[in-house]
């Protein structure tokens, strides 16, 4: 068997005849820029995460950045986020003048929220969760650290869509959330895209003004913005995607359990929390990230094997990059994760039969 990590022409070919038809409708209207088909998409997602605002955007890095300059984040403030992220969330805090403050991850991958106080100083103005691989932090937690602090909450729900805490959607629980729909997340495009959504109409305004040149809808500039919109045509492909998002989450849960089923787990394999470990989280499992003894061997072995496996992040945390200015921030837990860490292939086009292989292959390499 040969099976990639991620198959980048099924996005396309598994649906073909319904995108065909939602690219060709807006090719026909000539509707590129700021159309009905990115209002429709908007409202759909507003509604589907439950929430009063979504607004499109160019990327889910613009989503970051924008939704902290429309909460008035800026010069010398810091932000507490995880360093187990893509350098785009500590990115958009460098890029609006601010201080990532890196924090640990916990036992399952996401934001250890007990190391989340001991890294608040006077400058702490937000905190940044990460909703990673799918899962949604635990946020009680988090938010009752915000709370006693007075600090927002901006959630990076790059990977979060779909994927809710006690009910509540990844990127609804602060004052800004962002998504984004790169093609491979789990509501993907065809491109970068991205969305920020809040139940704050100051701040939707805000964003709406700063994605288009700080210009209203009469056309007056009302404010320094910048060119971040979400393509029409990209918005179009997404309402049509939305439609069936729910299929795409049960197929990748569904993937999941084979993966808890099959795989032996022992100190030599430690399994994400699986779909029905706590009824709190439902995951979508955007990404399934195990930790492994022996990972490097592994991975080569699933490769021998035909299997595609991704260390996230290119192989580190932010903490981790030479480049960055970041190394002095210490993180013993994420440091030891990253010497262990790998993705298995999770994504729509993935088969059971290919979900038992990949199971059988690391079973065989751990002599289990
Ligand atoms: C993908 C991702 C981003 C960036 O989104 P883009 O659309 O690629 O700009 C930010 N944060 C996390 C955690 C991501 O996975």
């Amino acid at each position: 068997m040969k099976i990639p990590f991620f198959n980048y022409p099924a996005l396309y070919l598994d649906q073909k005849d319904r995108l065909d038809k939602a690219i060709n409708d807006v090719m026909i209207r000539g509707a590129y820029i700021l159309q009905k088909d990115l209002e429709e998409f908007e409202f759909n997602l507003a509604k589907y995460c439950n929430v009063n605002h979504a607004i499109g955007v160019a990327n889910g890095t613009d989503a970051i950045w924008l939704s902290l300059i429309a909460a008035g984040i800026g010069k010398d403030d810091d932000v507490i986020v995880p360093s187990h992220t893509y350098v785009a969330s500590p990115a958009s805090i460098k890029f609006v003048g601010a201080n990532p403050i890196l924090v640990e991850c916990g036992y399952d991958n996401m934001m250890d929220t007990s190391s989340i106080e001991d890294a608040i100083t006077p400058k702490t103005k937000a905190i940044m969760p990460v909703q990673l691989n799918g899962r949604t932090c635990d946020m009680d937690s988090i938010i009752s650290i915000a709370e006693k602090f007075e600090l927002i909450i901006i959630e990076d729900s790059a990977q979060g869509l779909g994927s809710t805490f006690k009910g509540r959607m990844a990127g609804t629980f602060g004052v800004a959330g962002t998504y984004s729909f790169y093609p491979a997340k789990v509501l993907g495009c065809f491109g970068d895209g991205g969305a920020v959504v809040t139940n704050d109409d100051e701040i939707a305004e805000k964003i709406k003004l700063l994605r288009d040149h700080g210009r209203d809808s009469n056309g007056v500039f009302k404010t320094w913005g910048v060119n971040s919109r979400l393509d029409n045509l990209h918005a179009a492909i997404l309402l049509e995607k939305l439609k069936t998002f729910d299929d795409d989450i049960k197929k990748r849960r569904s993937i999941a359990e084979i993966y808890h089923n099959e795989i032996v787990q022992g100190d030599f394999v430690v399994l994400p929390p699986g779909p029905k470990d706590d009824s709190n989280h439902f995951d979508t499992f955007q990404n399934f990230e195990l930790r492994a003894k022996k990972r490097d061997e592994l991975k080569s072995f699933l490769f021998e094997n035909g299997i595609g496996t991704i260390i996230q992040w290119g192989g580190k945390a932010v903490h981790q990059e030479e480049y960055l200015g970041l190394t002095h921030f210490k993180l013993p837990y994420t440091d030891k994760f990253f010497e262990e860490c790998l993705m298995l292939p999770m994504n729509t086009s993935i088969s059971d039969d290919e979900a038992l292989y990949i199971s059988s292959k690391i079973n065989e390499f751990y002599d289990k």
